[in-house]
């Protein structure tokens, strides 16, 4: 495909992008454990990592066990603030040898290039996931686009190895184009991958908020003059550093919305536990609000009103469940119950990767069920909205039930059963819908673990086409960001 050296922005994108204004941010970051290790972060920070926390992380530098191989060090002056007083929050962000005790797991968990037409997309469904930058304000231990902001080197498809690149502006409005043409003369569905019509993309990383207003202002304008009816965008940003989202950024917002009305924006926000927005007293308790739930942090408060109160764009939750972080059924309710109120929609809670690491992270698939149930216990119907994904790489796919009887005459229900459902499938999603019953193993953290005990497969989950945990697809609406 011919491509432009450079994206040329049409003249209503152009008069669009005359008026963004940049801004300067002070998000104090501290970056890599260096900083810590030569005591060259602020005083107050000094004892975020103890003496011996120090000497172990120390130790293993340069070995086949270093935690900064694996994923960078980094935090935001906010977040720290917030850390300081939350041991879920510390354990999100600061580095831990445990991360490294068992490397099992995949190098690249999201096996990118399988649907990769371009260097920086995935083009699986009707939606595109983009990666645009690959670092964030602060760095999630856990996180599972590791290879991307750990700039590892992968092995591709065609056997080359390198590391992932970024989508490129130019090539990527160039391929959406010429999709959406092939689509249209095709009535409505492409001859050779059978796809529909690109209508959506997810702006990704990394977190796209790190990016300045003028360089987001023409990533949005020249996805909408491409076609793209809705704009997808993935961030932690609110917990890492809630000014981000500053005057500047709401002026671009509205008028990037004056210019393209009918373009939809998705906000897809991370939070994966209240103490990452919710004030605490001295008590270590969160506050009651005399006019209603609990009083938050004020600049997040502030930010998501912001975004809330306008129209055309819409906020959804979604995050991972964490070994340490968030295995706690009364936090996830306290958190659906607040985002809720707040106008963000509980989206998916997702079950960790077999990345590298990951054991340090996941918790099993039946306690990431009982946990989102038992935090559901007492919420709304509105309030519940949040569904727990794994995703195969057949698509997205739903822990639909976890159950403790067995079903009379049928082998190998003695435990009670999983049952899977697949909420979306590559191209025409022909299997979209379908379920998959297995027998329950209280250990199993991947598909792989009910491979002996499958009773009904209608979806094909475990069938000899059953990818090894290292081929799990990446999903384009991920929790991550
Ligand atoms: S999980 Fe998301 S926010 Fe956290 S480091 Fe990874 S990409 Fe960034």
């Amino acid at each position: 495909m011919a491509t432009q050296e450079k994206y040329q922005p049409t003249e209503k994108a152009q008069a669009f992008l005359d008026k963004v204004e940049n801004a300067k941010y002070k998000r104090e970051i501290v970056m890599g454990l260096k900083r810590f290790i030569d005591n060259k972060v602020p005083e107050e920070m000094q004892g975020f990592y103890t003496e011996d926390e120090l000497k172990e992380l120390i130790d293993l530098k340069n070995t086949t066990h270093d935690v900064e191989a694996r994923m960078p060090v980094k935090i935001t002056n906010h977040y720290y603030q917030i850390a300081k007083n939350s041991e879920a929050v510390r354990t999100l962000v600061k580095a831990s040898p445990k991360e490294t005790f068992d490397l099992e797991g995949a190098a690249d968990p999201g096996k990118q290039m399988t649907y990769s037409p371009l260097e920086g997309l995935i083009h699986k469904y009707e939606l595109g996931l983009i990666y645009v930058t690959n670092t964030c304000s602060a760095h999630c231990r856990f996180c599972y686009r590791e290879e991307l902001i750990a700039k590892k080197e992968i092995l591709r498809e065609d056997g080359t190895v390198a590391s992932k690149g970024l989508a490129k502006l130019p090539e990527l409005v160039e391929y959406i184009k010429e999709h959406n043409k092939i689509v249209a003369e095709n009535g409505g569905r492409h001859p050779e991958t059978n796809r529909e019509k690109l209508r959506e993309i997810l702006m990704s990383g990394g977190d796209p908020m790190v990016l300045s207003n003028k360089n987001l202002a023409e990533w949005f304008s020249a996805l909408a003059d491409a076609g793209i009816d809705s704009i997808r965008l993935g961030t932690k940003e609110l917990a890492f550093y809630p000014d981000r989202f500053d005057q500047t950024f709401f002026n671009m917002m509205d008028d990037w919305h004056a210019a393209y009305p009918e373009v939809q924006f998705r906000l897809m926000v991370h939070f994966n536990h209240p103490d990452e927005f919710l004030q605490k007293d001295e008590n270590g308790n969160y506050i009651e609000n005399p006019e209603g739930g609990l009083v938050w942090i004020e600049s997040t408060k502030r930010a998501v009103k912001e975004l809330a109160d306008r129209n055309y764009i819409t906020i959804e939750n979604q995050a991972p469940f964490i070994k340490g972080v968030n295995h706690n059924p009364d936090a996830i309710r306290i958190l659906q119950r607040e985002l809720k109120r707040n106008r963000i929609n509980n989206h998916y809670f997702f079950c960790g990767r077999d990345i590298i690491g990951h054991k340090a992270f996941n918790l099993t698939i039946e306690d990431a069920w009982n946990l989102l149930n038992d935090s559901q216990k007492g919420l709304s119907g509105v309030e519940a909205s949040a569904r727990l994904s794994i995703t195969h790489y057949l698509g997205k796919t739903e822990v639909v039930a976890v159950t403790n009887e067995p079903m009379k005459g049928v082998p190998g229900t003695e435990n009670g059963v999983v049952i899977f459902k697949l909420l979306r499938g590559a191209a025409d999603a022909s299997n979209k819908g379908q379920v998959a019953i297995v027998g329950r193993n209280p250990e199993a953290i991947w598909f792989s673990g009910y491979e002996d005990r499958v009773i009904y497969d209608e979806a094909g989950l475990f069938t000899e086409t059953m990818k090894s945990t290292s081929e799990v697809e990446q999903e384009t609406d991920n929790a991550t960001v």
